[in-house]
Formats: C-alpha cells, sequence, structure tokens
C-alpha cells in the first residue's frame, strides 16, 4: 500500500480530543488501513474498505465520523451518523468504540439490535443521538415505528457487507439505503468482494477511494498452527490435556454444532476447566455474560460456534481450537483470525479425525 510505518494518528490529521483518547486507549500507531482510510474519509470522501476483523478497521471508521460530527455538532443531538453491521456482537464492540474513541467529545451514540427488548433502546433515541449503531432488523423496525428519523443523516458506515449476504441480510439493506438521502458520505467495508457486495457498493459509493489491507497473510503468519491426527472418542481428552497448558490464557474452542458445544462445556466443566458456551439458542444476556467473563479473564476458555463468534472481538486470544474441521477454508480464516490480533502472535490447534480427512484437503493451503 505504500504506508510508512512512521505515520502518526496526529499527520493522519486528528484533533486533539481524538488523539487523547486515543493515547489513554494506548495506541501507538494507526493501523495500515487507520493510515490508508482516516485521511480520505476526513476529507469527506467515500471509502471503499476492504478489511477483515483484526486490521483496525472499526477505528478506521468511527474515528473520521466522530471528527466530522464533532467539526458542527449543534447545541441538540441530531442524528447525522448511522453504522450497520450484521451481529449484536459487533453492534456493541463498534457502540464501545464510540465510547472510547469519543471519551472527549460532546456527542451522544446509541447502538440497537435485536433479540433484547426494545423499550430501553427506543428510550435512548428520544433522549436524541449525533450517531447510531444498529443491526439491519431492529433498525428497519424502528424506522417503520417512525422512532428513527435519516432525514439529517450525513455519513453512511456499512460495516462487514459480505457478512450481511452470508446472513440473508442484503434485502433489509436495501430497504434502509432506500431511505437514506441521497446526499451524504458512504463508507463501506467488507473482508471481501464477492460480485454481488461489488455491485452493492457501486450503487451506494460515489467516487470512493478504494483501501485494502492484505487479508489473510499477514495476521496468519504470526500464527503457529498445529494439526492432530486424533481419534473421535478421544478429542475430548486431547483438549483437555492442551488447556491445562499455562500458556493457555485464553482460549476459543470451535464446535460445528450448538449440541457440540454444549457437550464440550459440559466435559471440560467436569474435567474442572472452567468455560460457558456460546451459539443462537443462548440468550443474548447469557452470551454477554459469557463474554465479558471471557473478556475479564475469568474464564479461560470459550466454545462457540461460527456464528455466534463471528465479529467477537476480543484482544488476546492466546489459543484457537478446531475442536472440529471446518469444511470451508475461508471458516478455517475466520477462526484462526481470533488469535493474533493487534500485532500479537497466536496459537491454533485443529484436531483431525479419520472422517473428518476429506476436509483436510481444502485447508492443506492454510495447515
Ligand atoms: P478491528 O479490526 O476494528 O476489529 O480491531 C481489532 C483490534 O485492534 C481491536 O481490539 C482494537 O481495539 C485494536 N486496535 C485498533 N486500532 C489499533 C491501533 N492503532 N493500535 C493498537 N490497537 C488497535
Amino acid at each position: 500500500m505504500g504506508v510508512s510505518a512512521a505515520v502518526s494518528f496526529g499527520e493522519l490529521g486528528l484533533v486533539p480530543p481524538i488523539l487523547r483518547a486515543l493515547e489513554a486507549a494506548g495506541y501507538a500507531r494507526p493501523t495500515p488501513i487507520q493510515q490508508a482510510a482516516i485521511p480520505p474519509a476526513l476529507q469527506g470522501r467515500d471509502i471503499l474498505g476492504c478489511a477483515q476483523t483484526g486490521t483496525g478497521k472499526t477505528a478506521a471508521f468511527v474515528l473520521p465520523l466522530l471528527q466530522r460530527l464533532d467539526a458542527d455538532a449543534g447545541d441538540d443531538p441530531c442524528l447525522r451518523a448511522l453504522v450497520i453491521t450484521p451481529t449484536r456482537e459487533l453492534a456493541a464492540q463498534i457502540g464501545e468504540s464510540f465510547a472510547t474513541y469519543g471519551a472527549q467529545l460532546d456527542l451522544w451514540h446509541a447502538v440497537i439490535f435485536g433479540g433484547v427488548p426494545d423499550k430501553p433502546q427506543i428510550t435512548e433515541l428520544r433522549k436524541g443521538v449525533d450517531a447510531l449503531v444498529a443491526t439491519p432488523g431492529r433498525l428497519l423496525d424502528l424506522l417503520q415505528r417512525g422512532e428513527v428519523d435519516l432525514r439529517k443523516l450525513e455519513v453512511f458506515v456499512l460495516d462487514e457487507a459480505d457478512r450481511m449476504l452470508d446472513m440473508g441480510f442484503l434485502p433489509d439493506v436495501r430497504r434502509i439505503v432506500a431511505k437514506l438521502p441521497a446526499k451524504r458520505q458512504t463508507l463501506f467495508f467488507s473482508a471481501t468482494m464477492p460480485d454481488e457486495i461489488r455491485k452493492l457498493a457501486e450503487g451506494l459509493l460515489h467516487d470512493p477511494v478504494s483501501v485494502a489491507v492484505a487479508r489473510v497473510a499477514e495476521p496468519i503468519e504470526r500464527i503457529d498452527q498445529r494439526l492432530y491426527f486424533v481419534d473421535k472418542g478421544d478429542k475430548r481428552r486431547l483438549l483437555v490435556d492442551l488447556l491445562r497448558r499455562d500458556d493457555v490464557r485464553r482460549a476459543l474452542v470451535f464446535s460445528r454444532t450448538k449440541h457440540g458445544a454444549n457437550r464440550i462445556a459440559e466435559y471440560l466443566g467436569q474435567a474442572g476447566l472452567g468455560s460457558a458456551a456460546i451459539h443462537g439458542n443462548k440468550s443474548q444476556g447469557a452470551r454477554t455474560r459469557a463474554l465479558e467473563a471471557f473478556r475479564r479473564g475469568d474464564l479461560r476458555v470459550m466454545v462457540a460456534t461460527d456464528l455466534a463468534a463471528r465479529g467477537i472481538d476480543i484482544d488476546d486470544v492466546t489459543h484457537v481450537v478446531n475442536f472440529d474441521l471446518p469444511n470451508v477454508p475461508e471458516t478455517y480464516v475466520h477462526r484462526i483470525g481470533r488469535t493474533a490480533r493487534a500485532g500479537a502472535s497466536g496459537v491454533a490447534w485443529s484436531f483431525c479425525e479419520s472422517e473428518e480427512r476429506p476436509y483436510l484437503e481444502i485447508g492443506r493451503a492454510h495447515v
């Protein structure tokens, strides 16, 4: 990309209150996607960003967005920026980014997503917000009920567009887009650019600046990947042995099914290893509690299905375990990308039983 490693956040054109917040967050230097996206975004350009979670893409759109909102904030908050993202966890994390990076600014934001009562969200919205982070379904619902007014919108961010496609949200996204003012700044982020996503981007963006960071090569190089050939019946014992190692500070174990995730967590519990399982059958409250405990370090192990783990942003996951091998290489890459975040190194262990050998062929490029 031709960006020098020595650039500072200040040189990107960010204002002092944002720089102070970044310093307080412990960020020393912008990541490549931040170096590439922030200056043109601050100039008001549309951005087509090709970057996956773990690259610092959230700050790449939140920082310029906050600066724009701050530059001409009125006395009362008025909804001028909207971020839509596919999952509740991502929405919550983006909300946290707003709080962290905007700590020294006089701006208000709200986060809305489905699966929880809408009353508290409506209460927040009615108080007035400058920015809204939302998942598509809940946003459409509250739009239709007149609780969200997009007429003054200036900046629209579409995060993880390819996941929106995977999860069947594109029709909802199109309905939301139809309600946006035509004159606006649009920041579009996706880890991959399949045809459908590229077409969507073309329709949404006006003369965009394309920014991209190498998709998988960079983090993956820092991951120590190991493969264990193991009999099906021995997987759980092997897992317990490996998780007992001292260097396992935070481990994310992937199971292909919800039921499997529960069984693994139960077995770990019996072996005296505290863990929690997160998957779609768990309530939002249970998922949030498990994530918090994992984030704080009270739980060393979390067992998750691929869908539940999407977008989980927890730094310092030291080990990723593929208890079941995924059957598509993309999933493998997504899974192990949960470790080695923000410059750290990480370890990925994959268990392969005889029935899973066919999947290995696909994964060979990575293993
Ligand atoms: P993201 O790709 O937005 O999910 O960010 C991945 C992780 O990197 C998050 O935990 C961020 O808090 C962290 N992060 C983002 N930008 C920086 C930076 N410039 N320096 C250090 N950490 C960062």
